[in-house]
Formats: C-alpha cells, sequence, structure tokens
C-alpha cells in the first residue's frame, strides 16, 4: 500500500486497507546478502542494497524488535556541523538525504529541519566556532555565527548573563534539527520489505562459518544461513560480533542516557547545544523537552544508566535555562554506544573476505543514518568504498590516520 492524500480518502469511505508495515519473514536456507542489526543502519543498508543496488535475495537479522535499539532511543538530532573535511563531507551527504527521505520512503518520518544551535561562553569557543563555520562554507554547507544579542532576541529565556558561563555567541545550522526517530526505523524497514528484503526479528546472530579466510554462513539462533556475504551493522554490540568473526574492534561499548520532560507549550524551537558542559536540548512534537548529556564513561552494556551523570546533565540545564527546574521529568533511558578510538566511525571490509563492519557510530549515528546505508551497502554490493566514506577505514588506526573531529586522542570516553 503507498500513502497518499487519495489512499487516505478512499480509507475514509471504504475502511481501512491497512496491513501490517512489514511482512514478519522466517529465514531461508541462503541469501546473496545479510545485514546484521536492525537498527537505523542496518535498515537503511537493507533498503539501499535492494533498491540502489538491485540485491534482491537479501535478508536483514535483527536478535530483537525493529527499534529496540539506539534507534528508538536517541534524542533524534540531525546535523552536518562538521570541522574535519572526512566527517563534513558523509554527513552533509546525510543531511541532503534526510531532506528528500519522506518522499523517497513514502513515509512521514518528520524531519523538521529547526535549526541546530551551539552556544559559546568563551573568546576562545567563540574563535573556534568561527574557524568551524568557516569549514563548512567551505565545504558548502550552511553555517551562521550569531551574537549574544542575536542570540538573545531567539531564545529571551536563556540565561545569557550567568556568572560562570556567559553565552557570547554561537553557530548555527538553519538546516539541523530532528526527526522522528523509530518512524526512520519503520520507514526504511517497510521501503526494504518492498524492495523484497527479509526482515527476520528475533534472530540473534551466535557466531560465524568461516572457511580459508572466507565468510561461508552464519549462526543464528533461528538456524544456519547460507551467505558469501554479510554486513555488520549493531552499533554498540560491534564487539562482541567482531569476537564471535575472530577480530577486535577498535571500539568500547558505552551508555548514553536522555531524559524527556512532561509535556508543556511550544518553547524551544531549535536545538539547543550548551557549551560549557555535558547539556543539550530539543522540544519533541508532543511538547516533552528532551534533553541529554555525555556519556556514562564506563564501559557496560546495560541500557540504563546512573544517576550521577543525570545530575551532570540537570546541572548544565539550570545553569542555561534556570527555568527547567520546575518542570518534572517524565522518564528518562539509556543506550549503547560503539565509541570509537577518534570518535569517527567505521565503513569497512573486516580481515575476513565477506564480512564488512558498519560501527563506530560513538553518540551521534542517528544523523548518519541514510549515508551510512548507502555506503555500507555500495561497499556490500560493489567491494569498494562508496567515496562519501572512503575515510572511515579499519586501517586508519594502525596507519595513524585518525580522524579526530575533538581533538581528544585516542580515549573513546572523551569523544
Ligand atoms: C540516549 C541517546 C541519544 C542519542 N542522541 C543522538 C542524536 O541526537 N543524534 C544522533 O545523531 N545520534 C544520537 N544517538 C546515537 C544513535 O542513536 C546511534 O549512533 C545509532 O542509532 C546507531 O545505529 P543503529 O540505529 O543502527 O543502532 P541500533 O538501533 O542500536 O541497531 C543495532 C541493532 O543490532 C541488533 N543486534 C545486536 N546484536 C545482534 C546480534 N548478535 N544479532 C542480530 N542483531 C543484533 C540490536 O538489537 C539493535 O537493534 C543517541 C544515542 C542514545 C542512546
Amino acid at each position: 500500500m503507498r500513502y497518499s492524500a487519495l489512499s487516505l480518502v478512499r480509507d475514509a469511505i471504504f475502511g481501512s486497507s491497512e496491513r501490517p508495515a512489514w511482512r514478519d519473514a522466517a529465514p531461508r536456507d541462503s541469501y546473496d546478502a545479510v545485514v546484521i542489526g536492525g537498527g537505523g543502519h542496518g535498515l537503511a543498508t537493507a533498503y539501499f542494497l535492494a533498491s540502489n543496488y538491485g540485491l534482491r535475495n537479501v535478508a536483514l537479522l535483527e536478535k530483537s524488535w525493529i527499534g529496540s535499539g539506539n534507534v528508538g532511543r536517541n534524542t533524534t538530532i540531525i546535523r552536518s556541523n562538521y570541522l574535519l573535511p572526512a566527517n563534513g563531507r558523509f554527513y552533509e551527504s546525510a543531511l541532503k538525504l534526510w531532506e528528500t527521505m519522506e518522499r523517497d520512503l513514502n513515509f512521514n518520518t518528520m524531519v523538521s529541519q529547526r535549526g541546530f544551535l551551539g552556544l559559546c561562553h568563551s573568546e576562545a569557543q567563540l574563535n573556534a566556532f568561527a574557524r568551524r563555520g568557516n569549514a563548512m562554507r567551505l565545504m558548502g554547507v550552511d553555517a551562521e555565527l550569531l551574537n549574544a544579542a542575536q542570540i538573545r532576541r531567539m531564545h529571551p529565556y536563556l540565561d545569557f548573563d550567568n556568572a560562570r558561563f556567559p553565552i557570547l555567541g554561537g553557530l548555527l545550522q538553519r538546516r539541523g534539527g530532528t526527526a522522528r526517530h523509530d518512524a526512520v526505523a519503520w520507514g526504511y524497514a517497510r521501503a526494504a520489505d518492498r524492495a523484497g528484503v527479509d526482515i527476520i526479528q528475533n534472530c540473534e546472530v551466535t557466531g560465524f562459518d568461516i572457511r580459508d579466510g572466507r565468510l561461508a554462513g552464519i549462526h543464528s539462533s533461528r538456524g544456519f544461513i547460507k551467505t558469501a556475504k554479510a554486513g555488520i551493522a549493531v552499533a554498540g554490540r560491534s564487539s562482541i560480533l567482531a569476537e564471535r568473526a575472530g577480530f577486535r574492534l577498535p571500539i568500547e561499548s558505552h551508555v548514553l542516557q536522555a531524559c524527556v520532560s512532561e509535556a508543556i507549550k511550544p518553547l524551544v524551537d531549535n536545538v539547543i547545544s550548551f557549551g560549557a558542559g555535558h547539556f543539550y536540548i530539543s522540544q519533541s512534537d508532543k511538547g516533552g523537552l528532551v534533553f541529554g548529556g555525555g556519556i556514562d564513561g564506563y564501559n557496560s552494556y546495560a541500557a540504563r544508566g546512573n544517576l550521577p551523570v543525570i545530575e551532570d546533565v540537570c546541572e548544565a540545564a539550570m545553569a542555561l535555562m534556570p527555568m527547567l527546574g520546575r518542570l518534572r521529568m517524565l522518564r528518562n533511558w539509556g543506550g549503547i554506544m560503539d565509541m570509537s578510538m577518534d570518535g569517527s566511525p567505521i565503513i569497512d571490509r573486516s580481515p575476513i573476505d565477506g564480512l564488512y563492519v558498519n560501527a563506530g557510530w560513538c553518540y551521534g549515528g542517528f544523523k548518519a543514518t541514510p549515508a551510512s546505508g548507502l555506503c555500507f551497502a555500495h561497499l556490500l554490493a560493489r567491494d569498494e568504498p562508496h567515496p562519501d566514506a572512503a575515510a572511515f577505514r579499519l586501517d586508519r588506526f594502525t596507519r595513524g590516520h585518525l580522524i579526530d573531529e575533538k581533538g581528544a586522542g585516542a580515549q573513546p570516553n572523551l569523544h
């Protein structure tokens, strides 16, 4: 069924013709290609494999249900305000794909280009943001450096004259914003299914059949599947899957938490990021204020976090928006981040022929979803990197060609 104004009218008159958005497929004996992980990246990869690269016999294996991972847990921010060319090129191509996603997928993913505003609280930070803005413009990405008076007109409720963290300016990317995270998973699942992909839920990959260094098949909780080509896109569980295939990844798994408040009237119409601590905020279409901060800072596979980090986030929130102290928090949750050593992702072949890796998204992988899917599908289908992701190689960690956006060094808990 194709969603359109006409289909809405038809359903209103003749009753709903709605069917499940995708088939609940059972695994077949063999596939030309298998994508492991039913998050945003895996689903987008399966979709592009079938729709752009013409592979028809494709399966996507998800150990739980579609959307149960980080794709359904993130704070939905999309942007392409990167400094380094490798990241700038890739994330800008992602943002362009977000701009056409709803038409491409025939699904309302609620992409809202409400603007992403990063705040500066010192002269040094203002200089760094001016540099970033110039780099973005040189890459053809939109960026505007704003002074405090301009920001005060947009967000009069911020604490501009805070003694410790005065707001001196900010860098605005108007094309940044948010998208409805689980709609992205559902949209890609539906579109991949329509293109012929078997989406197989409750199917955990437990091991790999590797012969003479080549992939021959996959062991799963629903039996053995023969395939010579597979892509791992399991985010926080990337190292576990790599270990099952017999190699190590330069990745650590950390928890990242986020919170949502009770619903209030429209207040925050950009995404705003505090520049002096771990805090960023946006307002959902239901009215809740959605906010989060940095990772918990220790390795974990628990999809929940600790209270001291929430306290830290709330302190930063109060420093920026003191009125938030009167809001009640509705809930908080966590997700497991695949933190790479330089804070940038990996889209590359693995040491096993026929097995490919998509990982290292840290806490910024939602905004990458469409480009990650496209580039990973390109790699799987053609066995060569997509030009937009050519720098995201696994061997950069041994060659020393790190893509260290933050300049924090090879320390995953600092990116
Ligand atoms: C609190 C929070 C806030 C965030 N905010 C943002 C944000 O604002 N903007 C942004 O860009 N990014 C954000 N992120 C990061 C972003 O969500 C992730 O980088 C991105 O979703 C990871 O890719 P994915 O969607 O494919 O991952 P996931 O949805 O986690 O998909 C991986 C899937 O693999 C499955 N899997 C694991 N092991 C196996 C196995 N053995 N067999 C089969 N399947 C398996 C999992 O069940 C899971 O469904 C945030 C993350 C969190 C947790």
